[in-house]
């Protein structure tokens, strides 16, 4: 993609390198029965749809997944060759231009074949992965007489392979859970009903692959963990392998003033000095993903955490800081300053969500850069 000239300092660097450690280090955890697919959906967990897949393929992916027909387009378009899997639902008319780009599809039902099949005579057979409802209750085949219709009629169509199976996972992150066993199990009932075994077989998301070596199948889709974040506290503190976090979001003080004891500081004026203070001024807001409900967060100036002060505006904040301070100084507001951190679990425990939410909202207009 062409350089950008970029002014205002703020922007996610992305370490690619971090990206490719994690897929080597799964590399080796897996063996060489358990192929990786890299879930690169939402814009690469907004590190970069194309970027990511690219690097994940290098380390050794052998596949990429996303969740829509657009974004699958997409990286055909930037030149991602290998296959593409379109985990979630798509619509029918989505087909022509599946088997035209070579995209494999998931599908949960054998009215969404006749209706891709039926009208049309594609160039080469359409690559699809059958969809199996274990247990999640959100997409996905749940009985055996609808993944029958589906074997039979890709077993008398030229125009199907079923190159797939695969089925999610609902609560493989948490600790004390019996559904993934469950799920599992439930899972190969339903995979032992095909004649012939398709290519591959899957099941595990990040969570899975960490916690449940034995169910890893014939490959694992693997998201979160690619960019170096764990699928929850539980996880994270089980991790089979170190994951090296991929993402820092820095910007630089675009102003500092000394305030007046008493004097108010943004919108609402709900912040008023208890002193004589520094503020700065962050070129950086809610339109870019630091939503109103970070205020009070911290962000690394000079090594040390400072608060974020009043009410975040848009395209800007005001943190706290201890001393005088020059413009032009490096603020992070994820990633490690000093032996400081700040990590998307931090964010996503103030604003009552998980970092996978933090990670994906992160908007277009933070820059993202590579190195
Ligand atoms: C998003 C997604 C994944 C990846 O999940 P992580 O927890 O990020 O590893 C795997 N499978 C499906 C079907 C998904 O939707």
């Amino acid at each position: 993609m062409p350089d950008r000239m970029l002014f205002r300092p703020t922007k996610a660097i992305i370490n690619l390198d971090a990206i490719k450690d994690n897929v080597k280090a799964l590399n080796d955890y897996l063996g060489n029965e358990t192929s990786i697919i890299a879930v690169v959906k939402a814009d690469g967990y907004g590190h970069g749809d194309v970027e990511t897949a690219q690097a994940t393929i290098e380390a050794g992916a052998k596949m990429v997944s996303v969740a829509t027909p657009e974004e699958a387009v997409r990286l055909r378009e930037f030149g991602i060759s290998e296959d593409i899997l379109v985990m979630g639902p798509t619509p029918a008319s989505f087909a022509k231009t599946a088997v035209d780009l070579n995209i494999t599809v998931a599908v949960a039902g054998v009215e969404w074949l006749e209706k891709a099949c039926l009208s049309i005579k594609f160039d080469h057979a359409l690559k699809v992965h059958i969809k199996i409802d274990s247990g999640m209750g959100r997409y996905g085949v749940r009985d055996v007489e609808s993944l029958n219709a589906i074997i039979n009629f890709a077993e008398e169509s030229s125009q199907v392979i079923v190159d797939g199976v695969f089925t999610h996972y609902s609560c493989a992150d948490m600790d004390q859970c019996e559904t993934t066993d469950e799920q599992y199990a439930n899972f190969m009932n339903f995979v032992a009903l095909f004649p012939k075994k398709p290519r591959l077989v899957h099941a595990s998301n990040s969570a899975a692959t960490l916690l449940y070596p034995d169910y890893k199948l014939d490959a694992i889709r693997f998201g979160i963990g690619l960019y170096g974040i764990a699928p929850s506290e539980y996880v994270g503190k089980k991790l089979p392998f170190a994951l090296k976090r991929a993402l820092s979001l820095e910007t630089e003080l675009a102003h500092v003033k000394r305030l007046e004891k008493g004097a108010s500081v943004s919108y609402g004026a709900t912040y008023q000095s208890l002193d004589d203070e520094w503020i700065g001024t962050l070129p950086i807001g809610y339109a870019d993903g630091l939503r109103r409900g970070l205020r009070g967060q911290e962000v690394l100036i000079g090594g040390k955490r400072v608060p974020i002060v009043g009410t975040i505006c848009m395209d800007q904040c005001m943190v706290k800081l201890s001393e005088e301070m020059l413009v032009g100084e490096k603020v992070v507001l994820l990633g490690k300053q000093g032996n400081e951190e700040i990590n998307m679990e931090e964010w996503a425990e103030r604003l009552d969500t998980i970092p996978y939410e933090i990670a994906v909202s992160l908007s277009k207009r933070i820059p993202r850069v590579y190195n």
